[in-house]
């Protein structure tokens, strides 16, 4: 049965501030979709490492090229001097991603984590612009450091973080009123306004797809609403793509089909390709005005990220088929789930591209479903401030097979579980 094999972790619950509670197995391999357990089951993957994992676990290209790299002998830790695999990584980074798409920015390594490149973002705006505000977003995600969860809508995880949580203000998201907001025309009028004492904020930090705030998804005319305001302000606008980026929506960017270009783009989670720590954050040409050193840190210079991250963008964004894989597998996991919505009223379909899940009335019941789903062999996750939304993340290379039955799974599970 599934849990077997996991009697030492629960011996060292009282020792260990880090366990699983959701699938208590002890995971030992991993393929593609699909991760092993130590009590030899095998699980379907619709979580892919938080979206760190958008081509699976392993992809036999990308670990032929670390593995080959390694053998050669090559640097592993290099912080920010040159090297070989940093060279490749940043031309074929600037050819296949930034010019066909037309987008002029400067590549910055903030460190290895997405909330590393928030806070390079964070920092950059406000020396920039001379500015302290920054707005974001109710139900906003955007990391675990100080200046990243003074911008997260998510009161639980704020909790306890003490006073440097300052500067920053909340903003209804799209949707959030149900979708009566009337895009920005009232923060228009009161930053245009010299009586409103609404003083004109550095920067505004936003997800296309609020991957953990409960997969809610911005309408691509209220993304270009807000750059327009922000272009009209002289607000820098910065694009949270760590977790719908990469291919996730379908489009590299999240923000291509808005057709908007922010100012600054943090990037992370699936960057490395392989489960890598890396991370990037993009500055339009004339924002980059760092100092040297200025924003440093020891992680920076990971050349085997490097080395994956290099492959996967050669393997997978060198044409078009594999985003017209994406969208074909996009289109399924929506119908599939807007399927299983329809059985159980007040239940509605969330996000966008392979970043899709099903928000339930009852708020326990994404939850219950996780957890039948994980006792069917499904490892699927919950999104939002109170674990409302059953969230799908299956990896951007998930055969139709396996899309197709953990969708089957998925409705097993609501049914046991909701009746
Ligand atoms: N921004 C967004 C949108 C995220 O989803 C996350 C991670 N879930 C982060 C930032 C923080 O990334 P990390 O956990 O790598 O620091």
């Amino acid at each position: 049965s599934p849990g077997s094999g996991t009697d030492v972790f629960e011996e060292l619950e009282s020792q260990v501030r880090s366990y699983c509670r959701s699938w208590p197995a002890t995971f030992t391999t991993a393929s593609g979709s699909t991760v092993q357990a130590e009590d030899g089951r095998t699980y379907l993957d619709f979580f892919a490492g938080a979206g760190a994992l958008n081509y699976g676990h392993n992809h036999p290209v990308l670990l032929e090229a670390l593995i080959d790299y390694l053998r050669s002998g090559g640097i592993v830790h290099s912080l920010d001097m040159h090297t070989a695999p940093k060279r490749e990584f940043l031309t074929t980074f600037r050819d296949r991603i930034l010019a066909p798409r037309d987008l002029d920015y400067r590549v910055m390594f903030p460190g290895p984590t997405g909330a590393n490149s928030v806070e390079s973002a964070l920092k950059l705006a406000r020396k920039v612009t001379g500015r302290q505000h920054v707005l974001s977003f109710t139900n906003a995600f955007h990391g675990m450091t100080l200046g990243a969860l003074s911008v997260t809508g998510n009161s639980m995880k704020r909790n306890g973080a003490g006073l440097p949580l300052t500067n920053t203000s909340k903003i209804p998201y799209d949707d959030y009123f149900s979708g009566a907001t009337e895009d920005f025309l009232w923060l228009e009028r009161v930053l245009g306004d010299s009586g409103s004492g609404v003083d004109k904020p550095a920067a505004i930090i936003v997800e296309s797809v609020q991957g953990e705030g409960g997969l809610s998804a911005a309408r691509p005319e209220w993304l270009r609403a807000l750059s327009d305001l922000c272009r009209d302000h002289g607000i820098l606008l910065i694009l949270d793509d760590v977790q719908a980026g990469c291919g996730r929506t379908g489009d590299f960017f999240s923000f291509e089909e808005a057709g908007i270009v922010p100012d600054i783009v943090c990037l992370s989670k699936s960057i490395s390709g392989f489960g890598l720590s890396m991370a990037l954050t993009l500055i339009r040409p004339e924002l980059d005005q760092w100092e040297p050193g200025e924003h440093n840190g020891t992680f920076r210079g990971q050349n085997t990220s490097f080395v994956t991250a290099t492959a996967a963008l050669d393997e997978f964004w060198s044409d078009d088929a594999f985003v017209g894989r994406v969208r074909e597998r996009a289109d399924e996991l929506h119908t599939g789930l807007t399927r299983i919505a329809n059985g159980y009223e007040g239940a509605v379909v969330k996000g966008r591209g392979l970043l899709t899940g099903v928000r339930f009335p009852d708020p326990t019941a994404a939850s219950r479903i996780a957890a039948a789903s994980y006792e069917r062999g499904l490892l699927v996750e919950t999104s939002g401030p109170e674990d409302e939304v059953l969230k799908t993340m299956p990896a951007l290379t998930v055969s139709q097979d396996e899309l197709r039955s953990g969708i089957d799974v998925i409705a097993a599970a609501a049914a046991e579980v909701l009746g």
